[in-house]
């Protein structure tokens, strides 16, 4: 247990920006000290390995230059994670994901051009005991495949709200959202979806309806299981300044962690 802790501090200490804090802190504690292993030996201690897909057949955020820099600069200086970054949606087959334990649909759009068998392997990839994240507009990805919709859990109907907001961390214990308190204001765009997941999901924040002058149950961010394996969903990450922002670097984290089944 206290490996998996020291691990997971070791982990969070890669947040770009408070790495040399966070080092200071944990310094008096053996257990994660300079000295002490990042991750545990064994199989189980390799880094977790995340392809990311930032391919787009609709609308393409400008921030997706930033977020494929952070999560380089994450996995550089966290050492947990490897990463391989591809906009080539013809290089997913099941023998190239074979190589990967998360698969990540970060501010995809659109009916990304998947063939039926590119599409039984990314489901099989999952349901045989990998993991699955999708980011912000991956909800707004291949309306027109069922399967993946059940995936990322919801699809993406409109984002009524681009302004700060309050989000609700429903869930403060998940390795997704632990750390981030019970609640934090943010400027994003807020998205809707066309059904709440509500029911078929773990919920890990809502937005603040209140915030936004409204009322409703309106979840921004959730992990399910998937067959044998995990799959997590947030709708943050619409603006650059989200992906540069630590309380979402920590999600991330979390999010790869989690979905590898490391927490
Ligand atoms: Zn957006």
């Amino acid at each position: 247990m206290a490996d998996r802790i020291g691990t997971k501090a070791a982990w969070l200490s890669g947040l770009i920006g408070v790495a040399l804090l966070a080092a200071a802190c944990s310094s008096s504690d053996p257990a994660t000290g300079p000295s002490a292993p990042i991750f545990p030996s064994g199989p189980s201690g390799a880094p977790v390995r995340v392809l990311m897909l930032t391919a787009t057949a609709g609308f393409r955020h400008d921030s997706i230059a930033t977020a494929r820099q952070v999560l380089t600069s994450l996995s550089n200086s966290t050492g947990g994670f490897s990463l391989t970054l591809t906009e080539d949606v013809a290089s997913l087959s099941a023998s190239s994901l074979a190589a990967y334990d998360v698969l990540a649909f970060v501010l995809t759009s659109g009916e990304l051009d998947f063939s039926p068998a590119q599409k039984k392997a990314i489901t099989d990839f999952v349901s045989d005991g990998k993991g699955f994240i999708g980011i912000h507009s991956a909800s707004d990805t291949l309306y027109e495949w069922p399967d993946y919709g059940r995936l990322v859990g919801a699809y993406f109907k409109e984002h009524p709200w681009t302004q700060s907001a309050g989000v609700i961390v429903e869930n403060t214990t998940h390795p997704a959202t632990s750390g981030l308190g019970d609640r934090f204001s943010l400027l994003e765009e807020y998205y809707t979806f066309r059904d709440n997941p509500r029911g078929r999901v773990q919920v890990l924040l809502k937005l603040d309806p209140i915030s936004v002058g409204s009322a409703g149950d309106y979840p921004l961010a959730w992990a399910q299981s998937f067959g044998s394996g995990r799959a997590y969903y947030n709708a943050l990450g619409h603006f650059s300044e989200t992906w540069t922002d630590q309380r979402f670097q920590r999600q991330l984290i979390g999010a790869i962690r989690w979905t590898a089944k490391r927490d």
